[in-house]
């Protein structure tokens, strides 16, 4: 394609320059990478960067071999996968960025206990077997009120749990307004037919009633499920039954109540823009025999399901064989442990970064983004009002009021050299500008993102 013949004698003359990779393994910049790296991987690093070398060469670029780019690649080759991200997305709970960050405590908690070994299955007062669900139990019935509880990997693995212990081979009924799908495939009518459950559908998408689940009532029922609206809402002519009024049916017929309550709250979430979320310890109390949440969502722990109820209940949980496949490790206990400790302490809303994050009142998110402003200086941009995300799939309908730094754009490039750097920096792209939401940054954040703006977009 067009290439002049001087061109293409440039071209040869450059690509015969290039280093072999003997050589560049001798050169002076190269040789030292071998003492604190693996020979292969340097090896590997050198044929990388001669080989973009030569394809930018045959793309006619005319810039000599920069032996440099041998440390670059290797440093490239051995980036861990999974890293830091800044969030500035705004979005509280967000799935693809590891959902709820652990608190300070749950943090060093899981650093002392994954250093050595702990206690996770022995009773130290007694010198007996114990079990890794004590560590958390008391805490867990504490802040629910429930009389007992387990904890599995996630509140998916627990829901598949309690249907499979409690109700394998007979009747689920639940209503046609909460047979929903939670994400990531997980439908509550595929969930159902795993657990070996007939699913037994009642009443509307928009309105069920109690005598709805009353009717469908036969000698086969095994659980009346109520599934939690987290990640949709319904609204206008709308009517369902209430875990009250569902637990009195089961109790007098006396068939279990399941909620599977997904975000779980342990404490009411008190801010502007946020909606109600009915706390775990109000299901309790309003009589449900089990109910399921999730470690990750408003709880602010560790990856987690979550089962409380009745000590009946949980004791056919903890026998059924599924549990000890969806048992939760040590590092879990620790960082559950440790987060539920804030709660018991009455810190949540200081501690927690999850409560804390929803909780900030709008003034110090201003005076946040004014901060990232004047860190950014001359670079173009405004400090706007905007609204935030609890996500991960909970309170769909909230939107706490929140304040972004707007930076000019193009904004797709920018955006793509701040996701690819160290720590890569997650935005969102509103009309060509990067929108840079400060309710997910430490003030620490805003300077790193400010130096990494400025170095794409010139020094300030
Ligand atoms: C999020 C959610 C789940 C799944 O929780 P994971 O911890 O992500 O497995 C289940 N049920 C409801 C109602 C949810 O909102």
């Amino acid at each position: 394609m067009g290439a002049t013949p001087t061109e293409t004698g440039r071209r040869q003359a450059l690509l015969r320059a290039l280093p072999s990779i003997d050589e560049l393994l001798l050169h002076a910049q190269v040789a030292p990478l071998v003492a604190s790296s693996a020979r292969s991987l340097v090896v590997e690093a050198c044929r990388n960067a001669v080989q973009a070398a030569r394809e930018r060469i045959l793309k006619g670029d005319e810039a000599a071999f920069d032996v440099g780019a041998v440390a670059a690649e290797l440093s490239t080759l051995v980036q861990p996968s999974l890293r830091r991200v800044i969030n500035a997305t705004g979005v509280v709970l967000h799935t693809n960025l590891g959902r709820a960050p652990l608190s300070a405590r749950a943090v060093d908690r899981v650093a002392e206990i994954a250093r050595g070994y702990c206690n996770l299955e022995l009773d130290l007062d007694e010198g007996e077997r114990g079990s890794r669900y004590s560590h958390v139990v008391e805490l867990i019935c504490r802040m629910t009120g429930a009389e007992d509880a387990l904890v599995v990997n996630n509140c998916a693995a627990a829901t598949l749990l309690t249907l499979g212990a409690l109700a394998q081979g007979r009747e689920v009924i639940v209503s046609r307004g909460e047979l929903v799908e939670i994400g990531g495939g997980f439908r509550v009518p595929d969930v159902m037919r795993q657990s070996g459950c007939a699913l037994v559908e009642v009443g509307t998408t928009n309105r069920t009633r109690v005598g709805d689940y009353e009717a469908a009532l036969t000698p086969q029922t095994g659980l009346l499920l109520k599934v939690h609206r987290s990640n949709f809402a319904v609204v206008g002519f709308t009517e369902e039954a209430s875990t009250a009024e569902l637990a009195e049916l089961g109790r007098t017929r006396g068939v279990p109540v399941f909620e599977d309550l997904g975000s779980g709250a342990l404490l009411p979430l008190h801010s502007e823009g946020l909606t109600s979320e009915p706390t775990v310890r109000s299901i309790i109390e309003a009589g449900a025999d089990v109910v399921a949440f999730s470690g990750d969502k408003l709880l602010g722990g560790p990856q987690a399901g979550i089962v409380c109820g009745s000590r009946d209940v949980i004791s056919k949980l903890s026998k059924h064989p599924l549990n000890r496949a969806l048992r939760i490790d040590k590092l879990t206990v620790a960082a559950l442990e440790a987060t539920l400790e804030a709660y018991r302490d009455g810190a949540a809303d200081s501690e927690v970064p999850t409560r804390a994050m929803l909780t900030t009142p709008l003034a110090t998110l201003e005076a946040r983004a004014r901060l990232l402003s004047k860190a950014l200086g001359p670079i173009p941009h405004r400090v706007v009002q905007t609204i935030s995300k609890v996500g991960g799939g909970s309170m769909p309908l909230a939107e706490p009021p929140s304040f972004a730094v707007a930076v000019a754009g193009p904004a797709i490039a920018l955006h793509e050299v701040l996701r690819q750097g160290t720590p890569a920096i997650v935005a969102r792209i509103t009309d060509d500008e990067l929108w840079f939401d400060v309710r997910c940054l430490t003030e620490a954040d805003c300077h790193v993102v400010a130096t990494r703006v400025a170095a794409v977009r010139g020094a300030p």
